[in-house]
């Protein structure tokens, strides 16, 4: 693959094989027929490793002709192409299934966490314009029964474990299997535009409401590039992206780019447990494994004793999204695992990884990397229909991209303002703040709402944190900005210690202690109050916006993606 300079992508397109005839770039074509067709097509492109225990493997060629036969069950169906197929489910076979399938009938697909709760699952498929719903019975059950009859348009709802006549008491409802063993197991994707809508995807909800970024099929170039110079993944290799589909990293990289890039991808259906994932990484054999810092924080949390219980020679690639990768988890993973995590910077909006610490960089610990081929990223202000660019290293500004990528969102649905506000002549403005050393990395600082102002200084949430977990008794750390008259904000943390760690008054003053000599006056916290856990996202982002609200005793806004506390 090129690199730097002479990266361009209309050669990273070449890469990819194009519909047939040239018919335009289908995202499923390009991540299952293409491999299915040839002499991959015997290769496993997912394990699933259900919650019984039990492991299904399905090939690229079982995997091609089942999409087939979703994408010709949406004919049957009179799905036209545009139409938003909604996936709710855990990581089942038939939500995978589904999701590619819908994407050969030219559909939009739209997976949702399956913890959601019946609010905020019914508001996103009310802004997405709902035609199908994927679900199982409980999850319909439990979650969507008492508004169904509020969406009229949602013609279909497709039981994935319900037999015909059980499908039956549901309005709309049909056994997705028969549905499935019934249809024809070859299909054509029609033409496609690669400006064809695909992927619809709401952003965390971190800072407020959550927003439905829109993707289309030529994103899936940026997702097969991207796969290979961020994650490195090589053909045959067993990858493990922890992350849900319901996120925009469990699509991008949990379903299209390993299998444009022709690996194995391991899918497990239960939720985070320590020993669990490490007997995982050894018993699947994963090379490349790509998680989350909320995770690797708890694998910290649970000592550094239970992973030299495991073999984890196979494990060649450890990278992570989502959050600031704090130093010391770096450090961590080379210390206890004996390979570095390689952390990686994008957002729902970008659709794929823009910036990253790449296999054979020199990784600085705290730095999320610099921006991959193709991408280019600056530190900027903005001006009226531009960017001012700040050239001078290690000064604090938004990062901003320049447009142009393929897997950039093509708008927030029903939000076109919102949308057109996020760009400024050639430039996307992110939202993030961050600085660049002179060498080019870039060093996350904090999102522009949770920057903290005090007395002339700017405080960037993420350095006063990684100084707090530092401290051998802090697990977790959060910090919010407090208004103050004299110096308009001061500095207050959360904290959660570490199993075994007893909270004291002399513990409280040790931690400000340690983090006023690490950090000086100005940034180091005022005030610490300890927590049990910190408020989080269900994609595992630490929810400053609610703990802000709680201390001032404002409204909580939107908390329809909080994690309900363990
Ligand atoms: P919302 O936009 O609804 O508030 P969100 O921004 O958390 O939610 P996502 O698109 O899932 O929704 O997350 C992208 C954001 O996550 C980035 O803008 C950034 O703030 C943060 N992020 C992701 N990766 C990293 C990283 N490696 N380092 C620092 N921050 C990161
Ligand atoms: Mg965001």
């Amino acid at each position: 693959m090129k690199t730097g300079e002479d990266f361009s992508w209309s050669d990273a397109r070449g890469e990819l094989d194009g519909l047939p005839r040239d018919r335009g770039l289908n995202i499923a074509y390009e991540a299952v027929d293409r491999h299915a067709r040839g002499s991959a097509g015997d290769r496993v492109a997912f394990r699933f490793l259900s919650k019984g225990g039990e492991i299904r493997e399905m090939t690229y060629r079982e995997l091609s002709e089942e999409t087939n036969r979703f994408a010709n069950a949406l004919r049957t169906l009179d799905v036209a192409p545009g139409e938003t197929i909604f996936l709710l489910a855990g990581r089942i076979p038939e939500l995978y299934v589904a999701a590619l399938g819908a994407l050969k009938a030219r559909a939009v697909v739209c997976p949702l966490f399956s913890a959601f709760g019946p609010e905020p699952i019914r508001s996103r498929m009310e802004i997405g314009d709902a035609r199908v719903l994927v679900t199982t019975t409980a999850l319909f059950r439990r979650k969507v029964a008492s508004w169904r009859d509020e969406l009229p348009e949602l013609s279909h709802v497709l039981l994935a474990d319900a037999t015909t006549e059980q499908a039956s008491g549901t309005r709309g409802g049909t056994s997705l299997r028969a549905l499935l063993d019934t249809a024809d197991p070859e299909y054509t994707i029609e033409p496609t535009d690669p400006e064809d809508p695909a992927l619809l995807h709401f952003t965390s909800g971190t800072t407020g409401t959550p927003k439905g970024a829109l993707h289309v099929h030529e994103a899936v170039v940026g997702h097969h590039v991207t796969g290979r110079s961020a994650l490195s993944l090589r053909e045959g290799d067993v990858f493990w992206c922890t992350a849900d589909p319901g996120w925009v990293t469990g699509t991008s990289y949990g379903l299209v780019s390993p299998l444009t890039n022709g690996v194995t991808s391991v899918v497990d259906e239960q939720e985070f447990d320590s020993e669990r994932w490490y007997r995982i990484l050894e018993e699947q054999g994963v090379n490349v494994w790509y998680t989350a810092p909320t995770a690797v924080r708890m694998l910290m949390k649970s000592g550094d004793e239970l992973p030299r219980r495991f073999d984890l020679s196979r494990l060649r690639f450890i990278a992570s999204v989502g959050e600031p990768l704090n130093p010391e988890a770096v450090e961590w993973s080379q210390r206890v695992l004996d390979r570095p995590i390689h952390d990686n910077w994008w957002q729902t909006e970008t659709g794929g990884i823009m910036i990253a610490n790449v296999e054979g960089m020199e990784i600085r610990p705290g730095s999320m990397g610099r921006p991959l081929p193709g991408i280019e990223a600056a530190i900027g202000r903005r001006t009226d229909g531009g960017a001012d660019l700040i050239e001078d290293p290690d000064v604090e500004g938004e990062l901003i991209l320049r447009k142009g990528w393929p897997s950039m969102f093509r708008t927030y649905l029903h939000e076109e303002g919102r949308y057109r506000s996020c760009f400024s002549g050639e430039w996307y403005f992110t939202g993030d703040l961050a600085r660049r050393d002179p060498d080019g990395y870039y060093w996350f600082v904090g999102r522009a709402d949770d920057v903290i102002k005090s007395a002339g200084h700017l405080i960037g949430p993420f350095e006063v944190e990684s100084a707090l977990i530092e401290h051998p008794a802090v697990a977790e750390a959060a910090v919010i900005g407090k208004p103050d008259p004299v110096v308009g904000e001061t500095v207050k943390a959360f904290v959660a210690l570490h199993p075994g760690q007893e909270e004291s008054e002399d513990l409280l003053l040790e931690i400000l202690g340690h983090a006023r000599s690490r950090l000086g006056s100005v940034a180091a916290p005022k005030e610490i109050t300890f927590l049990d856990d910190l408020p989080k996202t269900r994609s595992g982002k630490t929810l400053r916006r609610l703990l802000k609200a709680r201390e001032l005793g404002t409204p909580e806004g939107d908390t329809s993606t909080l994690e309900e506390p363990s």
